[in-house]
């Protein structure tokens, strides 16, 4: 295990308010990894300074063994580099069928199979591509009409078929059924035995069954980190989240 992905000392203010504030965090691979925190902690904006969808003010950001300066390249650069990222939001193509979606992603350039896509069986790419994330018996379904969930489903899925070596999922459980929440959990924790992945999750229950390391992040800084049970129990996290502004040491 080494680190994949290293943040130092980041900050990022949109005109004066700081939403990043000297952010340090860093990632192995393979690891697993939940990013929690409340509303506004800067958990999005995050993700975007990693992707270079957003530039820091001050800090680094290194990737991977030639430790890259991910701040100096373009967004389409840094997900040729193999950071994937999946938004709040699908976006697959709608009246596409899994099966279309996923041959769409298996022939993208980041795609190592990309090269030798014409000698394999397409088909059996896809296949084994819905697979991965439950949807082998949805191949000839539009994306359309599946459920919310299935469709996360399949932009993972789609994700998956380019092997990112760092996945970044934003609160992938937010309007799922909890059957489905749980299917999801299985998914990454199966995802990151080959790779690095980061899931920004509010649900509790859905990080506890991730059985992860997690960073508390808290107005744009790393608030805690370690277990869940570890940074439950830490005071400075109970205060974010019950909102108990007051020390109880009187
Ligand atoms: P989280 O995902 O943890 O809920 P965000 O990263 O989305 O939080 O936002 C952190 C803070 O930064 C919020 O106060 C938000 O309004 C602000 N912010 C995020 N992106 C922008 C932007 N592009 N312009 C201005 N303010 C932004
Ligand atoms: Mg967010």
């Amino acid at each position: 295990m080494s680190a994949l992905l290293e943040v130092s000392g980041v900050s990022k203010s949109f005109d004066s308010f700081k939403a990043i504030d000297n952010l340090s965090f860093s990632v192995n691979e393979p690891e697993l990894r939940a990013i929690i925190g409340p509303n506004g902690a800067g958990k999005t904006t995050f993700m975007d300074l990693v992707t270079g969808k957003i530039r820091p003010d001050t800090g680094s950001i290194r990737y991977g063994e030639l430790s890259r300066d991910l701040t100096k390249m373009s967004e389409a650069q840094i997900a040729r580099a193999g950071i994937g990222r999946k938004f709040q939001k699908p976006t697959v193509f709608e009246d596409q069928t899994v099966g279309e979606n996923l041959t769409m992603a298996l022939a993208a350039p980041r795609s190592p199979f990309a090269v030798l896509f014409r000698r394999v069986d397409a088909r059996a790419a896809a296949r084994e591509a819905a697979a991965r994330v439950g949807l082998e018996d949805r191949m000839g379904t539009p994306a359309g009409i599946l459920s919310h969930g299935q469709k996360q489903w399949l932009e993972i899925g789609m994700l998956l078929a380019q092997e990112p070596r760092l996945l970044l999922v934003d609160e992938p459980a937010a309007g799922m059924t909890s059957a489905e929440r749980e299917r999801t959990t299985e998914m990454l924790v199966e995802a990151a035995k080959t790779r690095a992945v980061v899931v920004i999750e509010h649900d509790m229950e859905f990080v506890r069954r991730l059985n992860c390391r997690v960073t508390v992040l808290h107005e744009g800084h790393a608030l805690a980190e370690g277990s869940l049970d570890h940074v439950c129990a830490d005071p400075r996290v109970i205060d974010v989240y019950l909102g108990r502004s007051e020390t109880t040491d009187a």
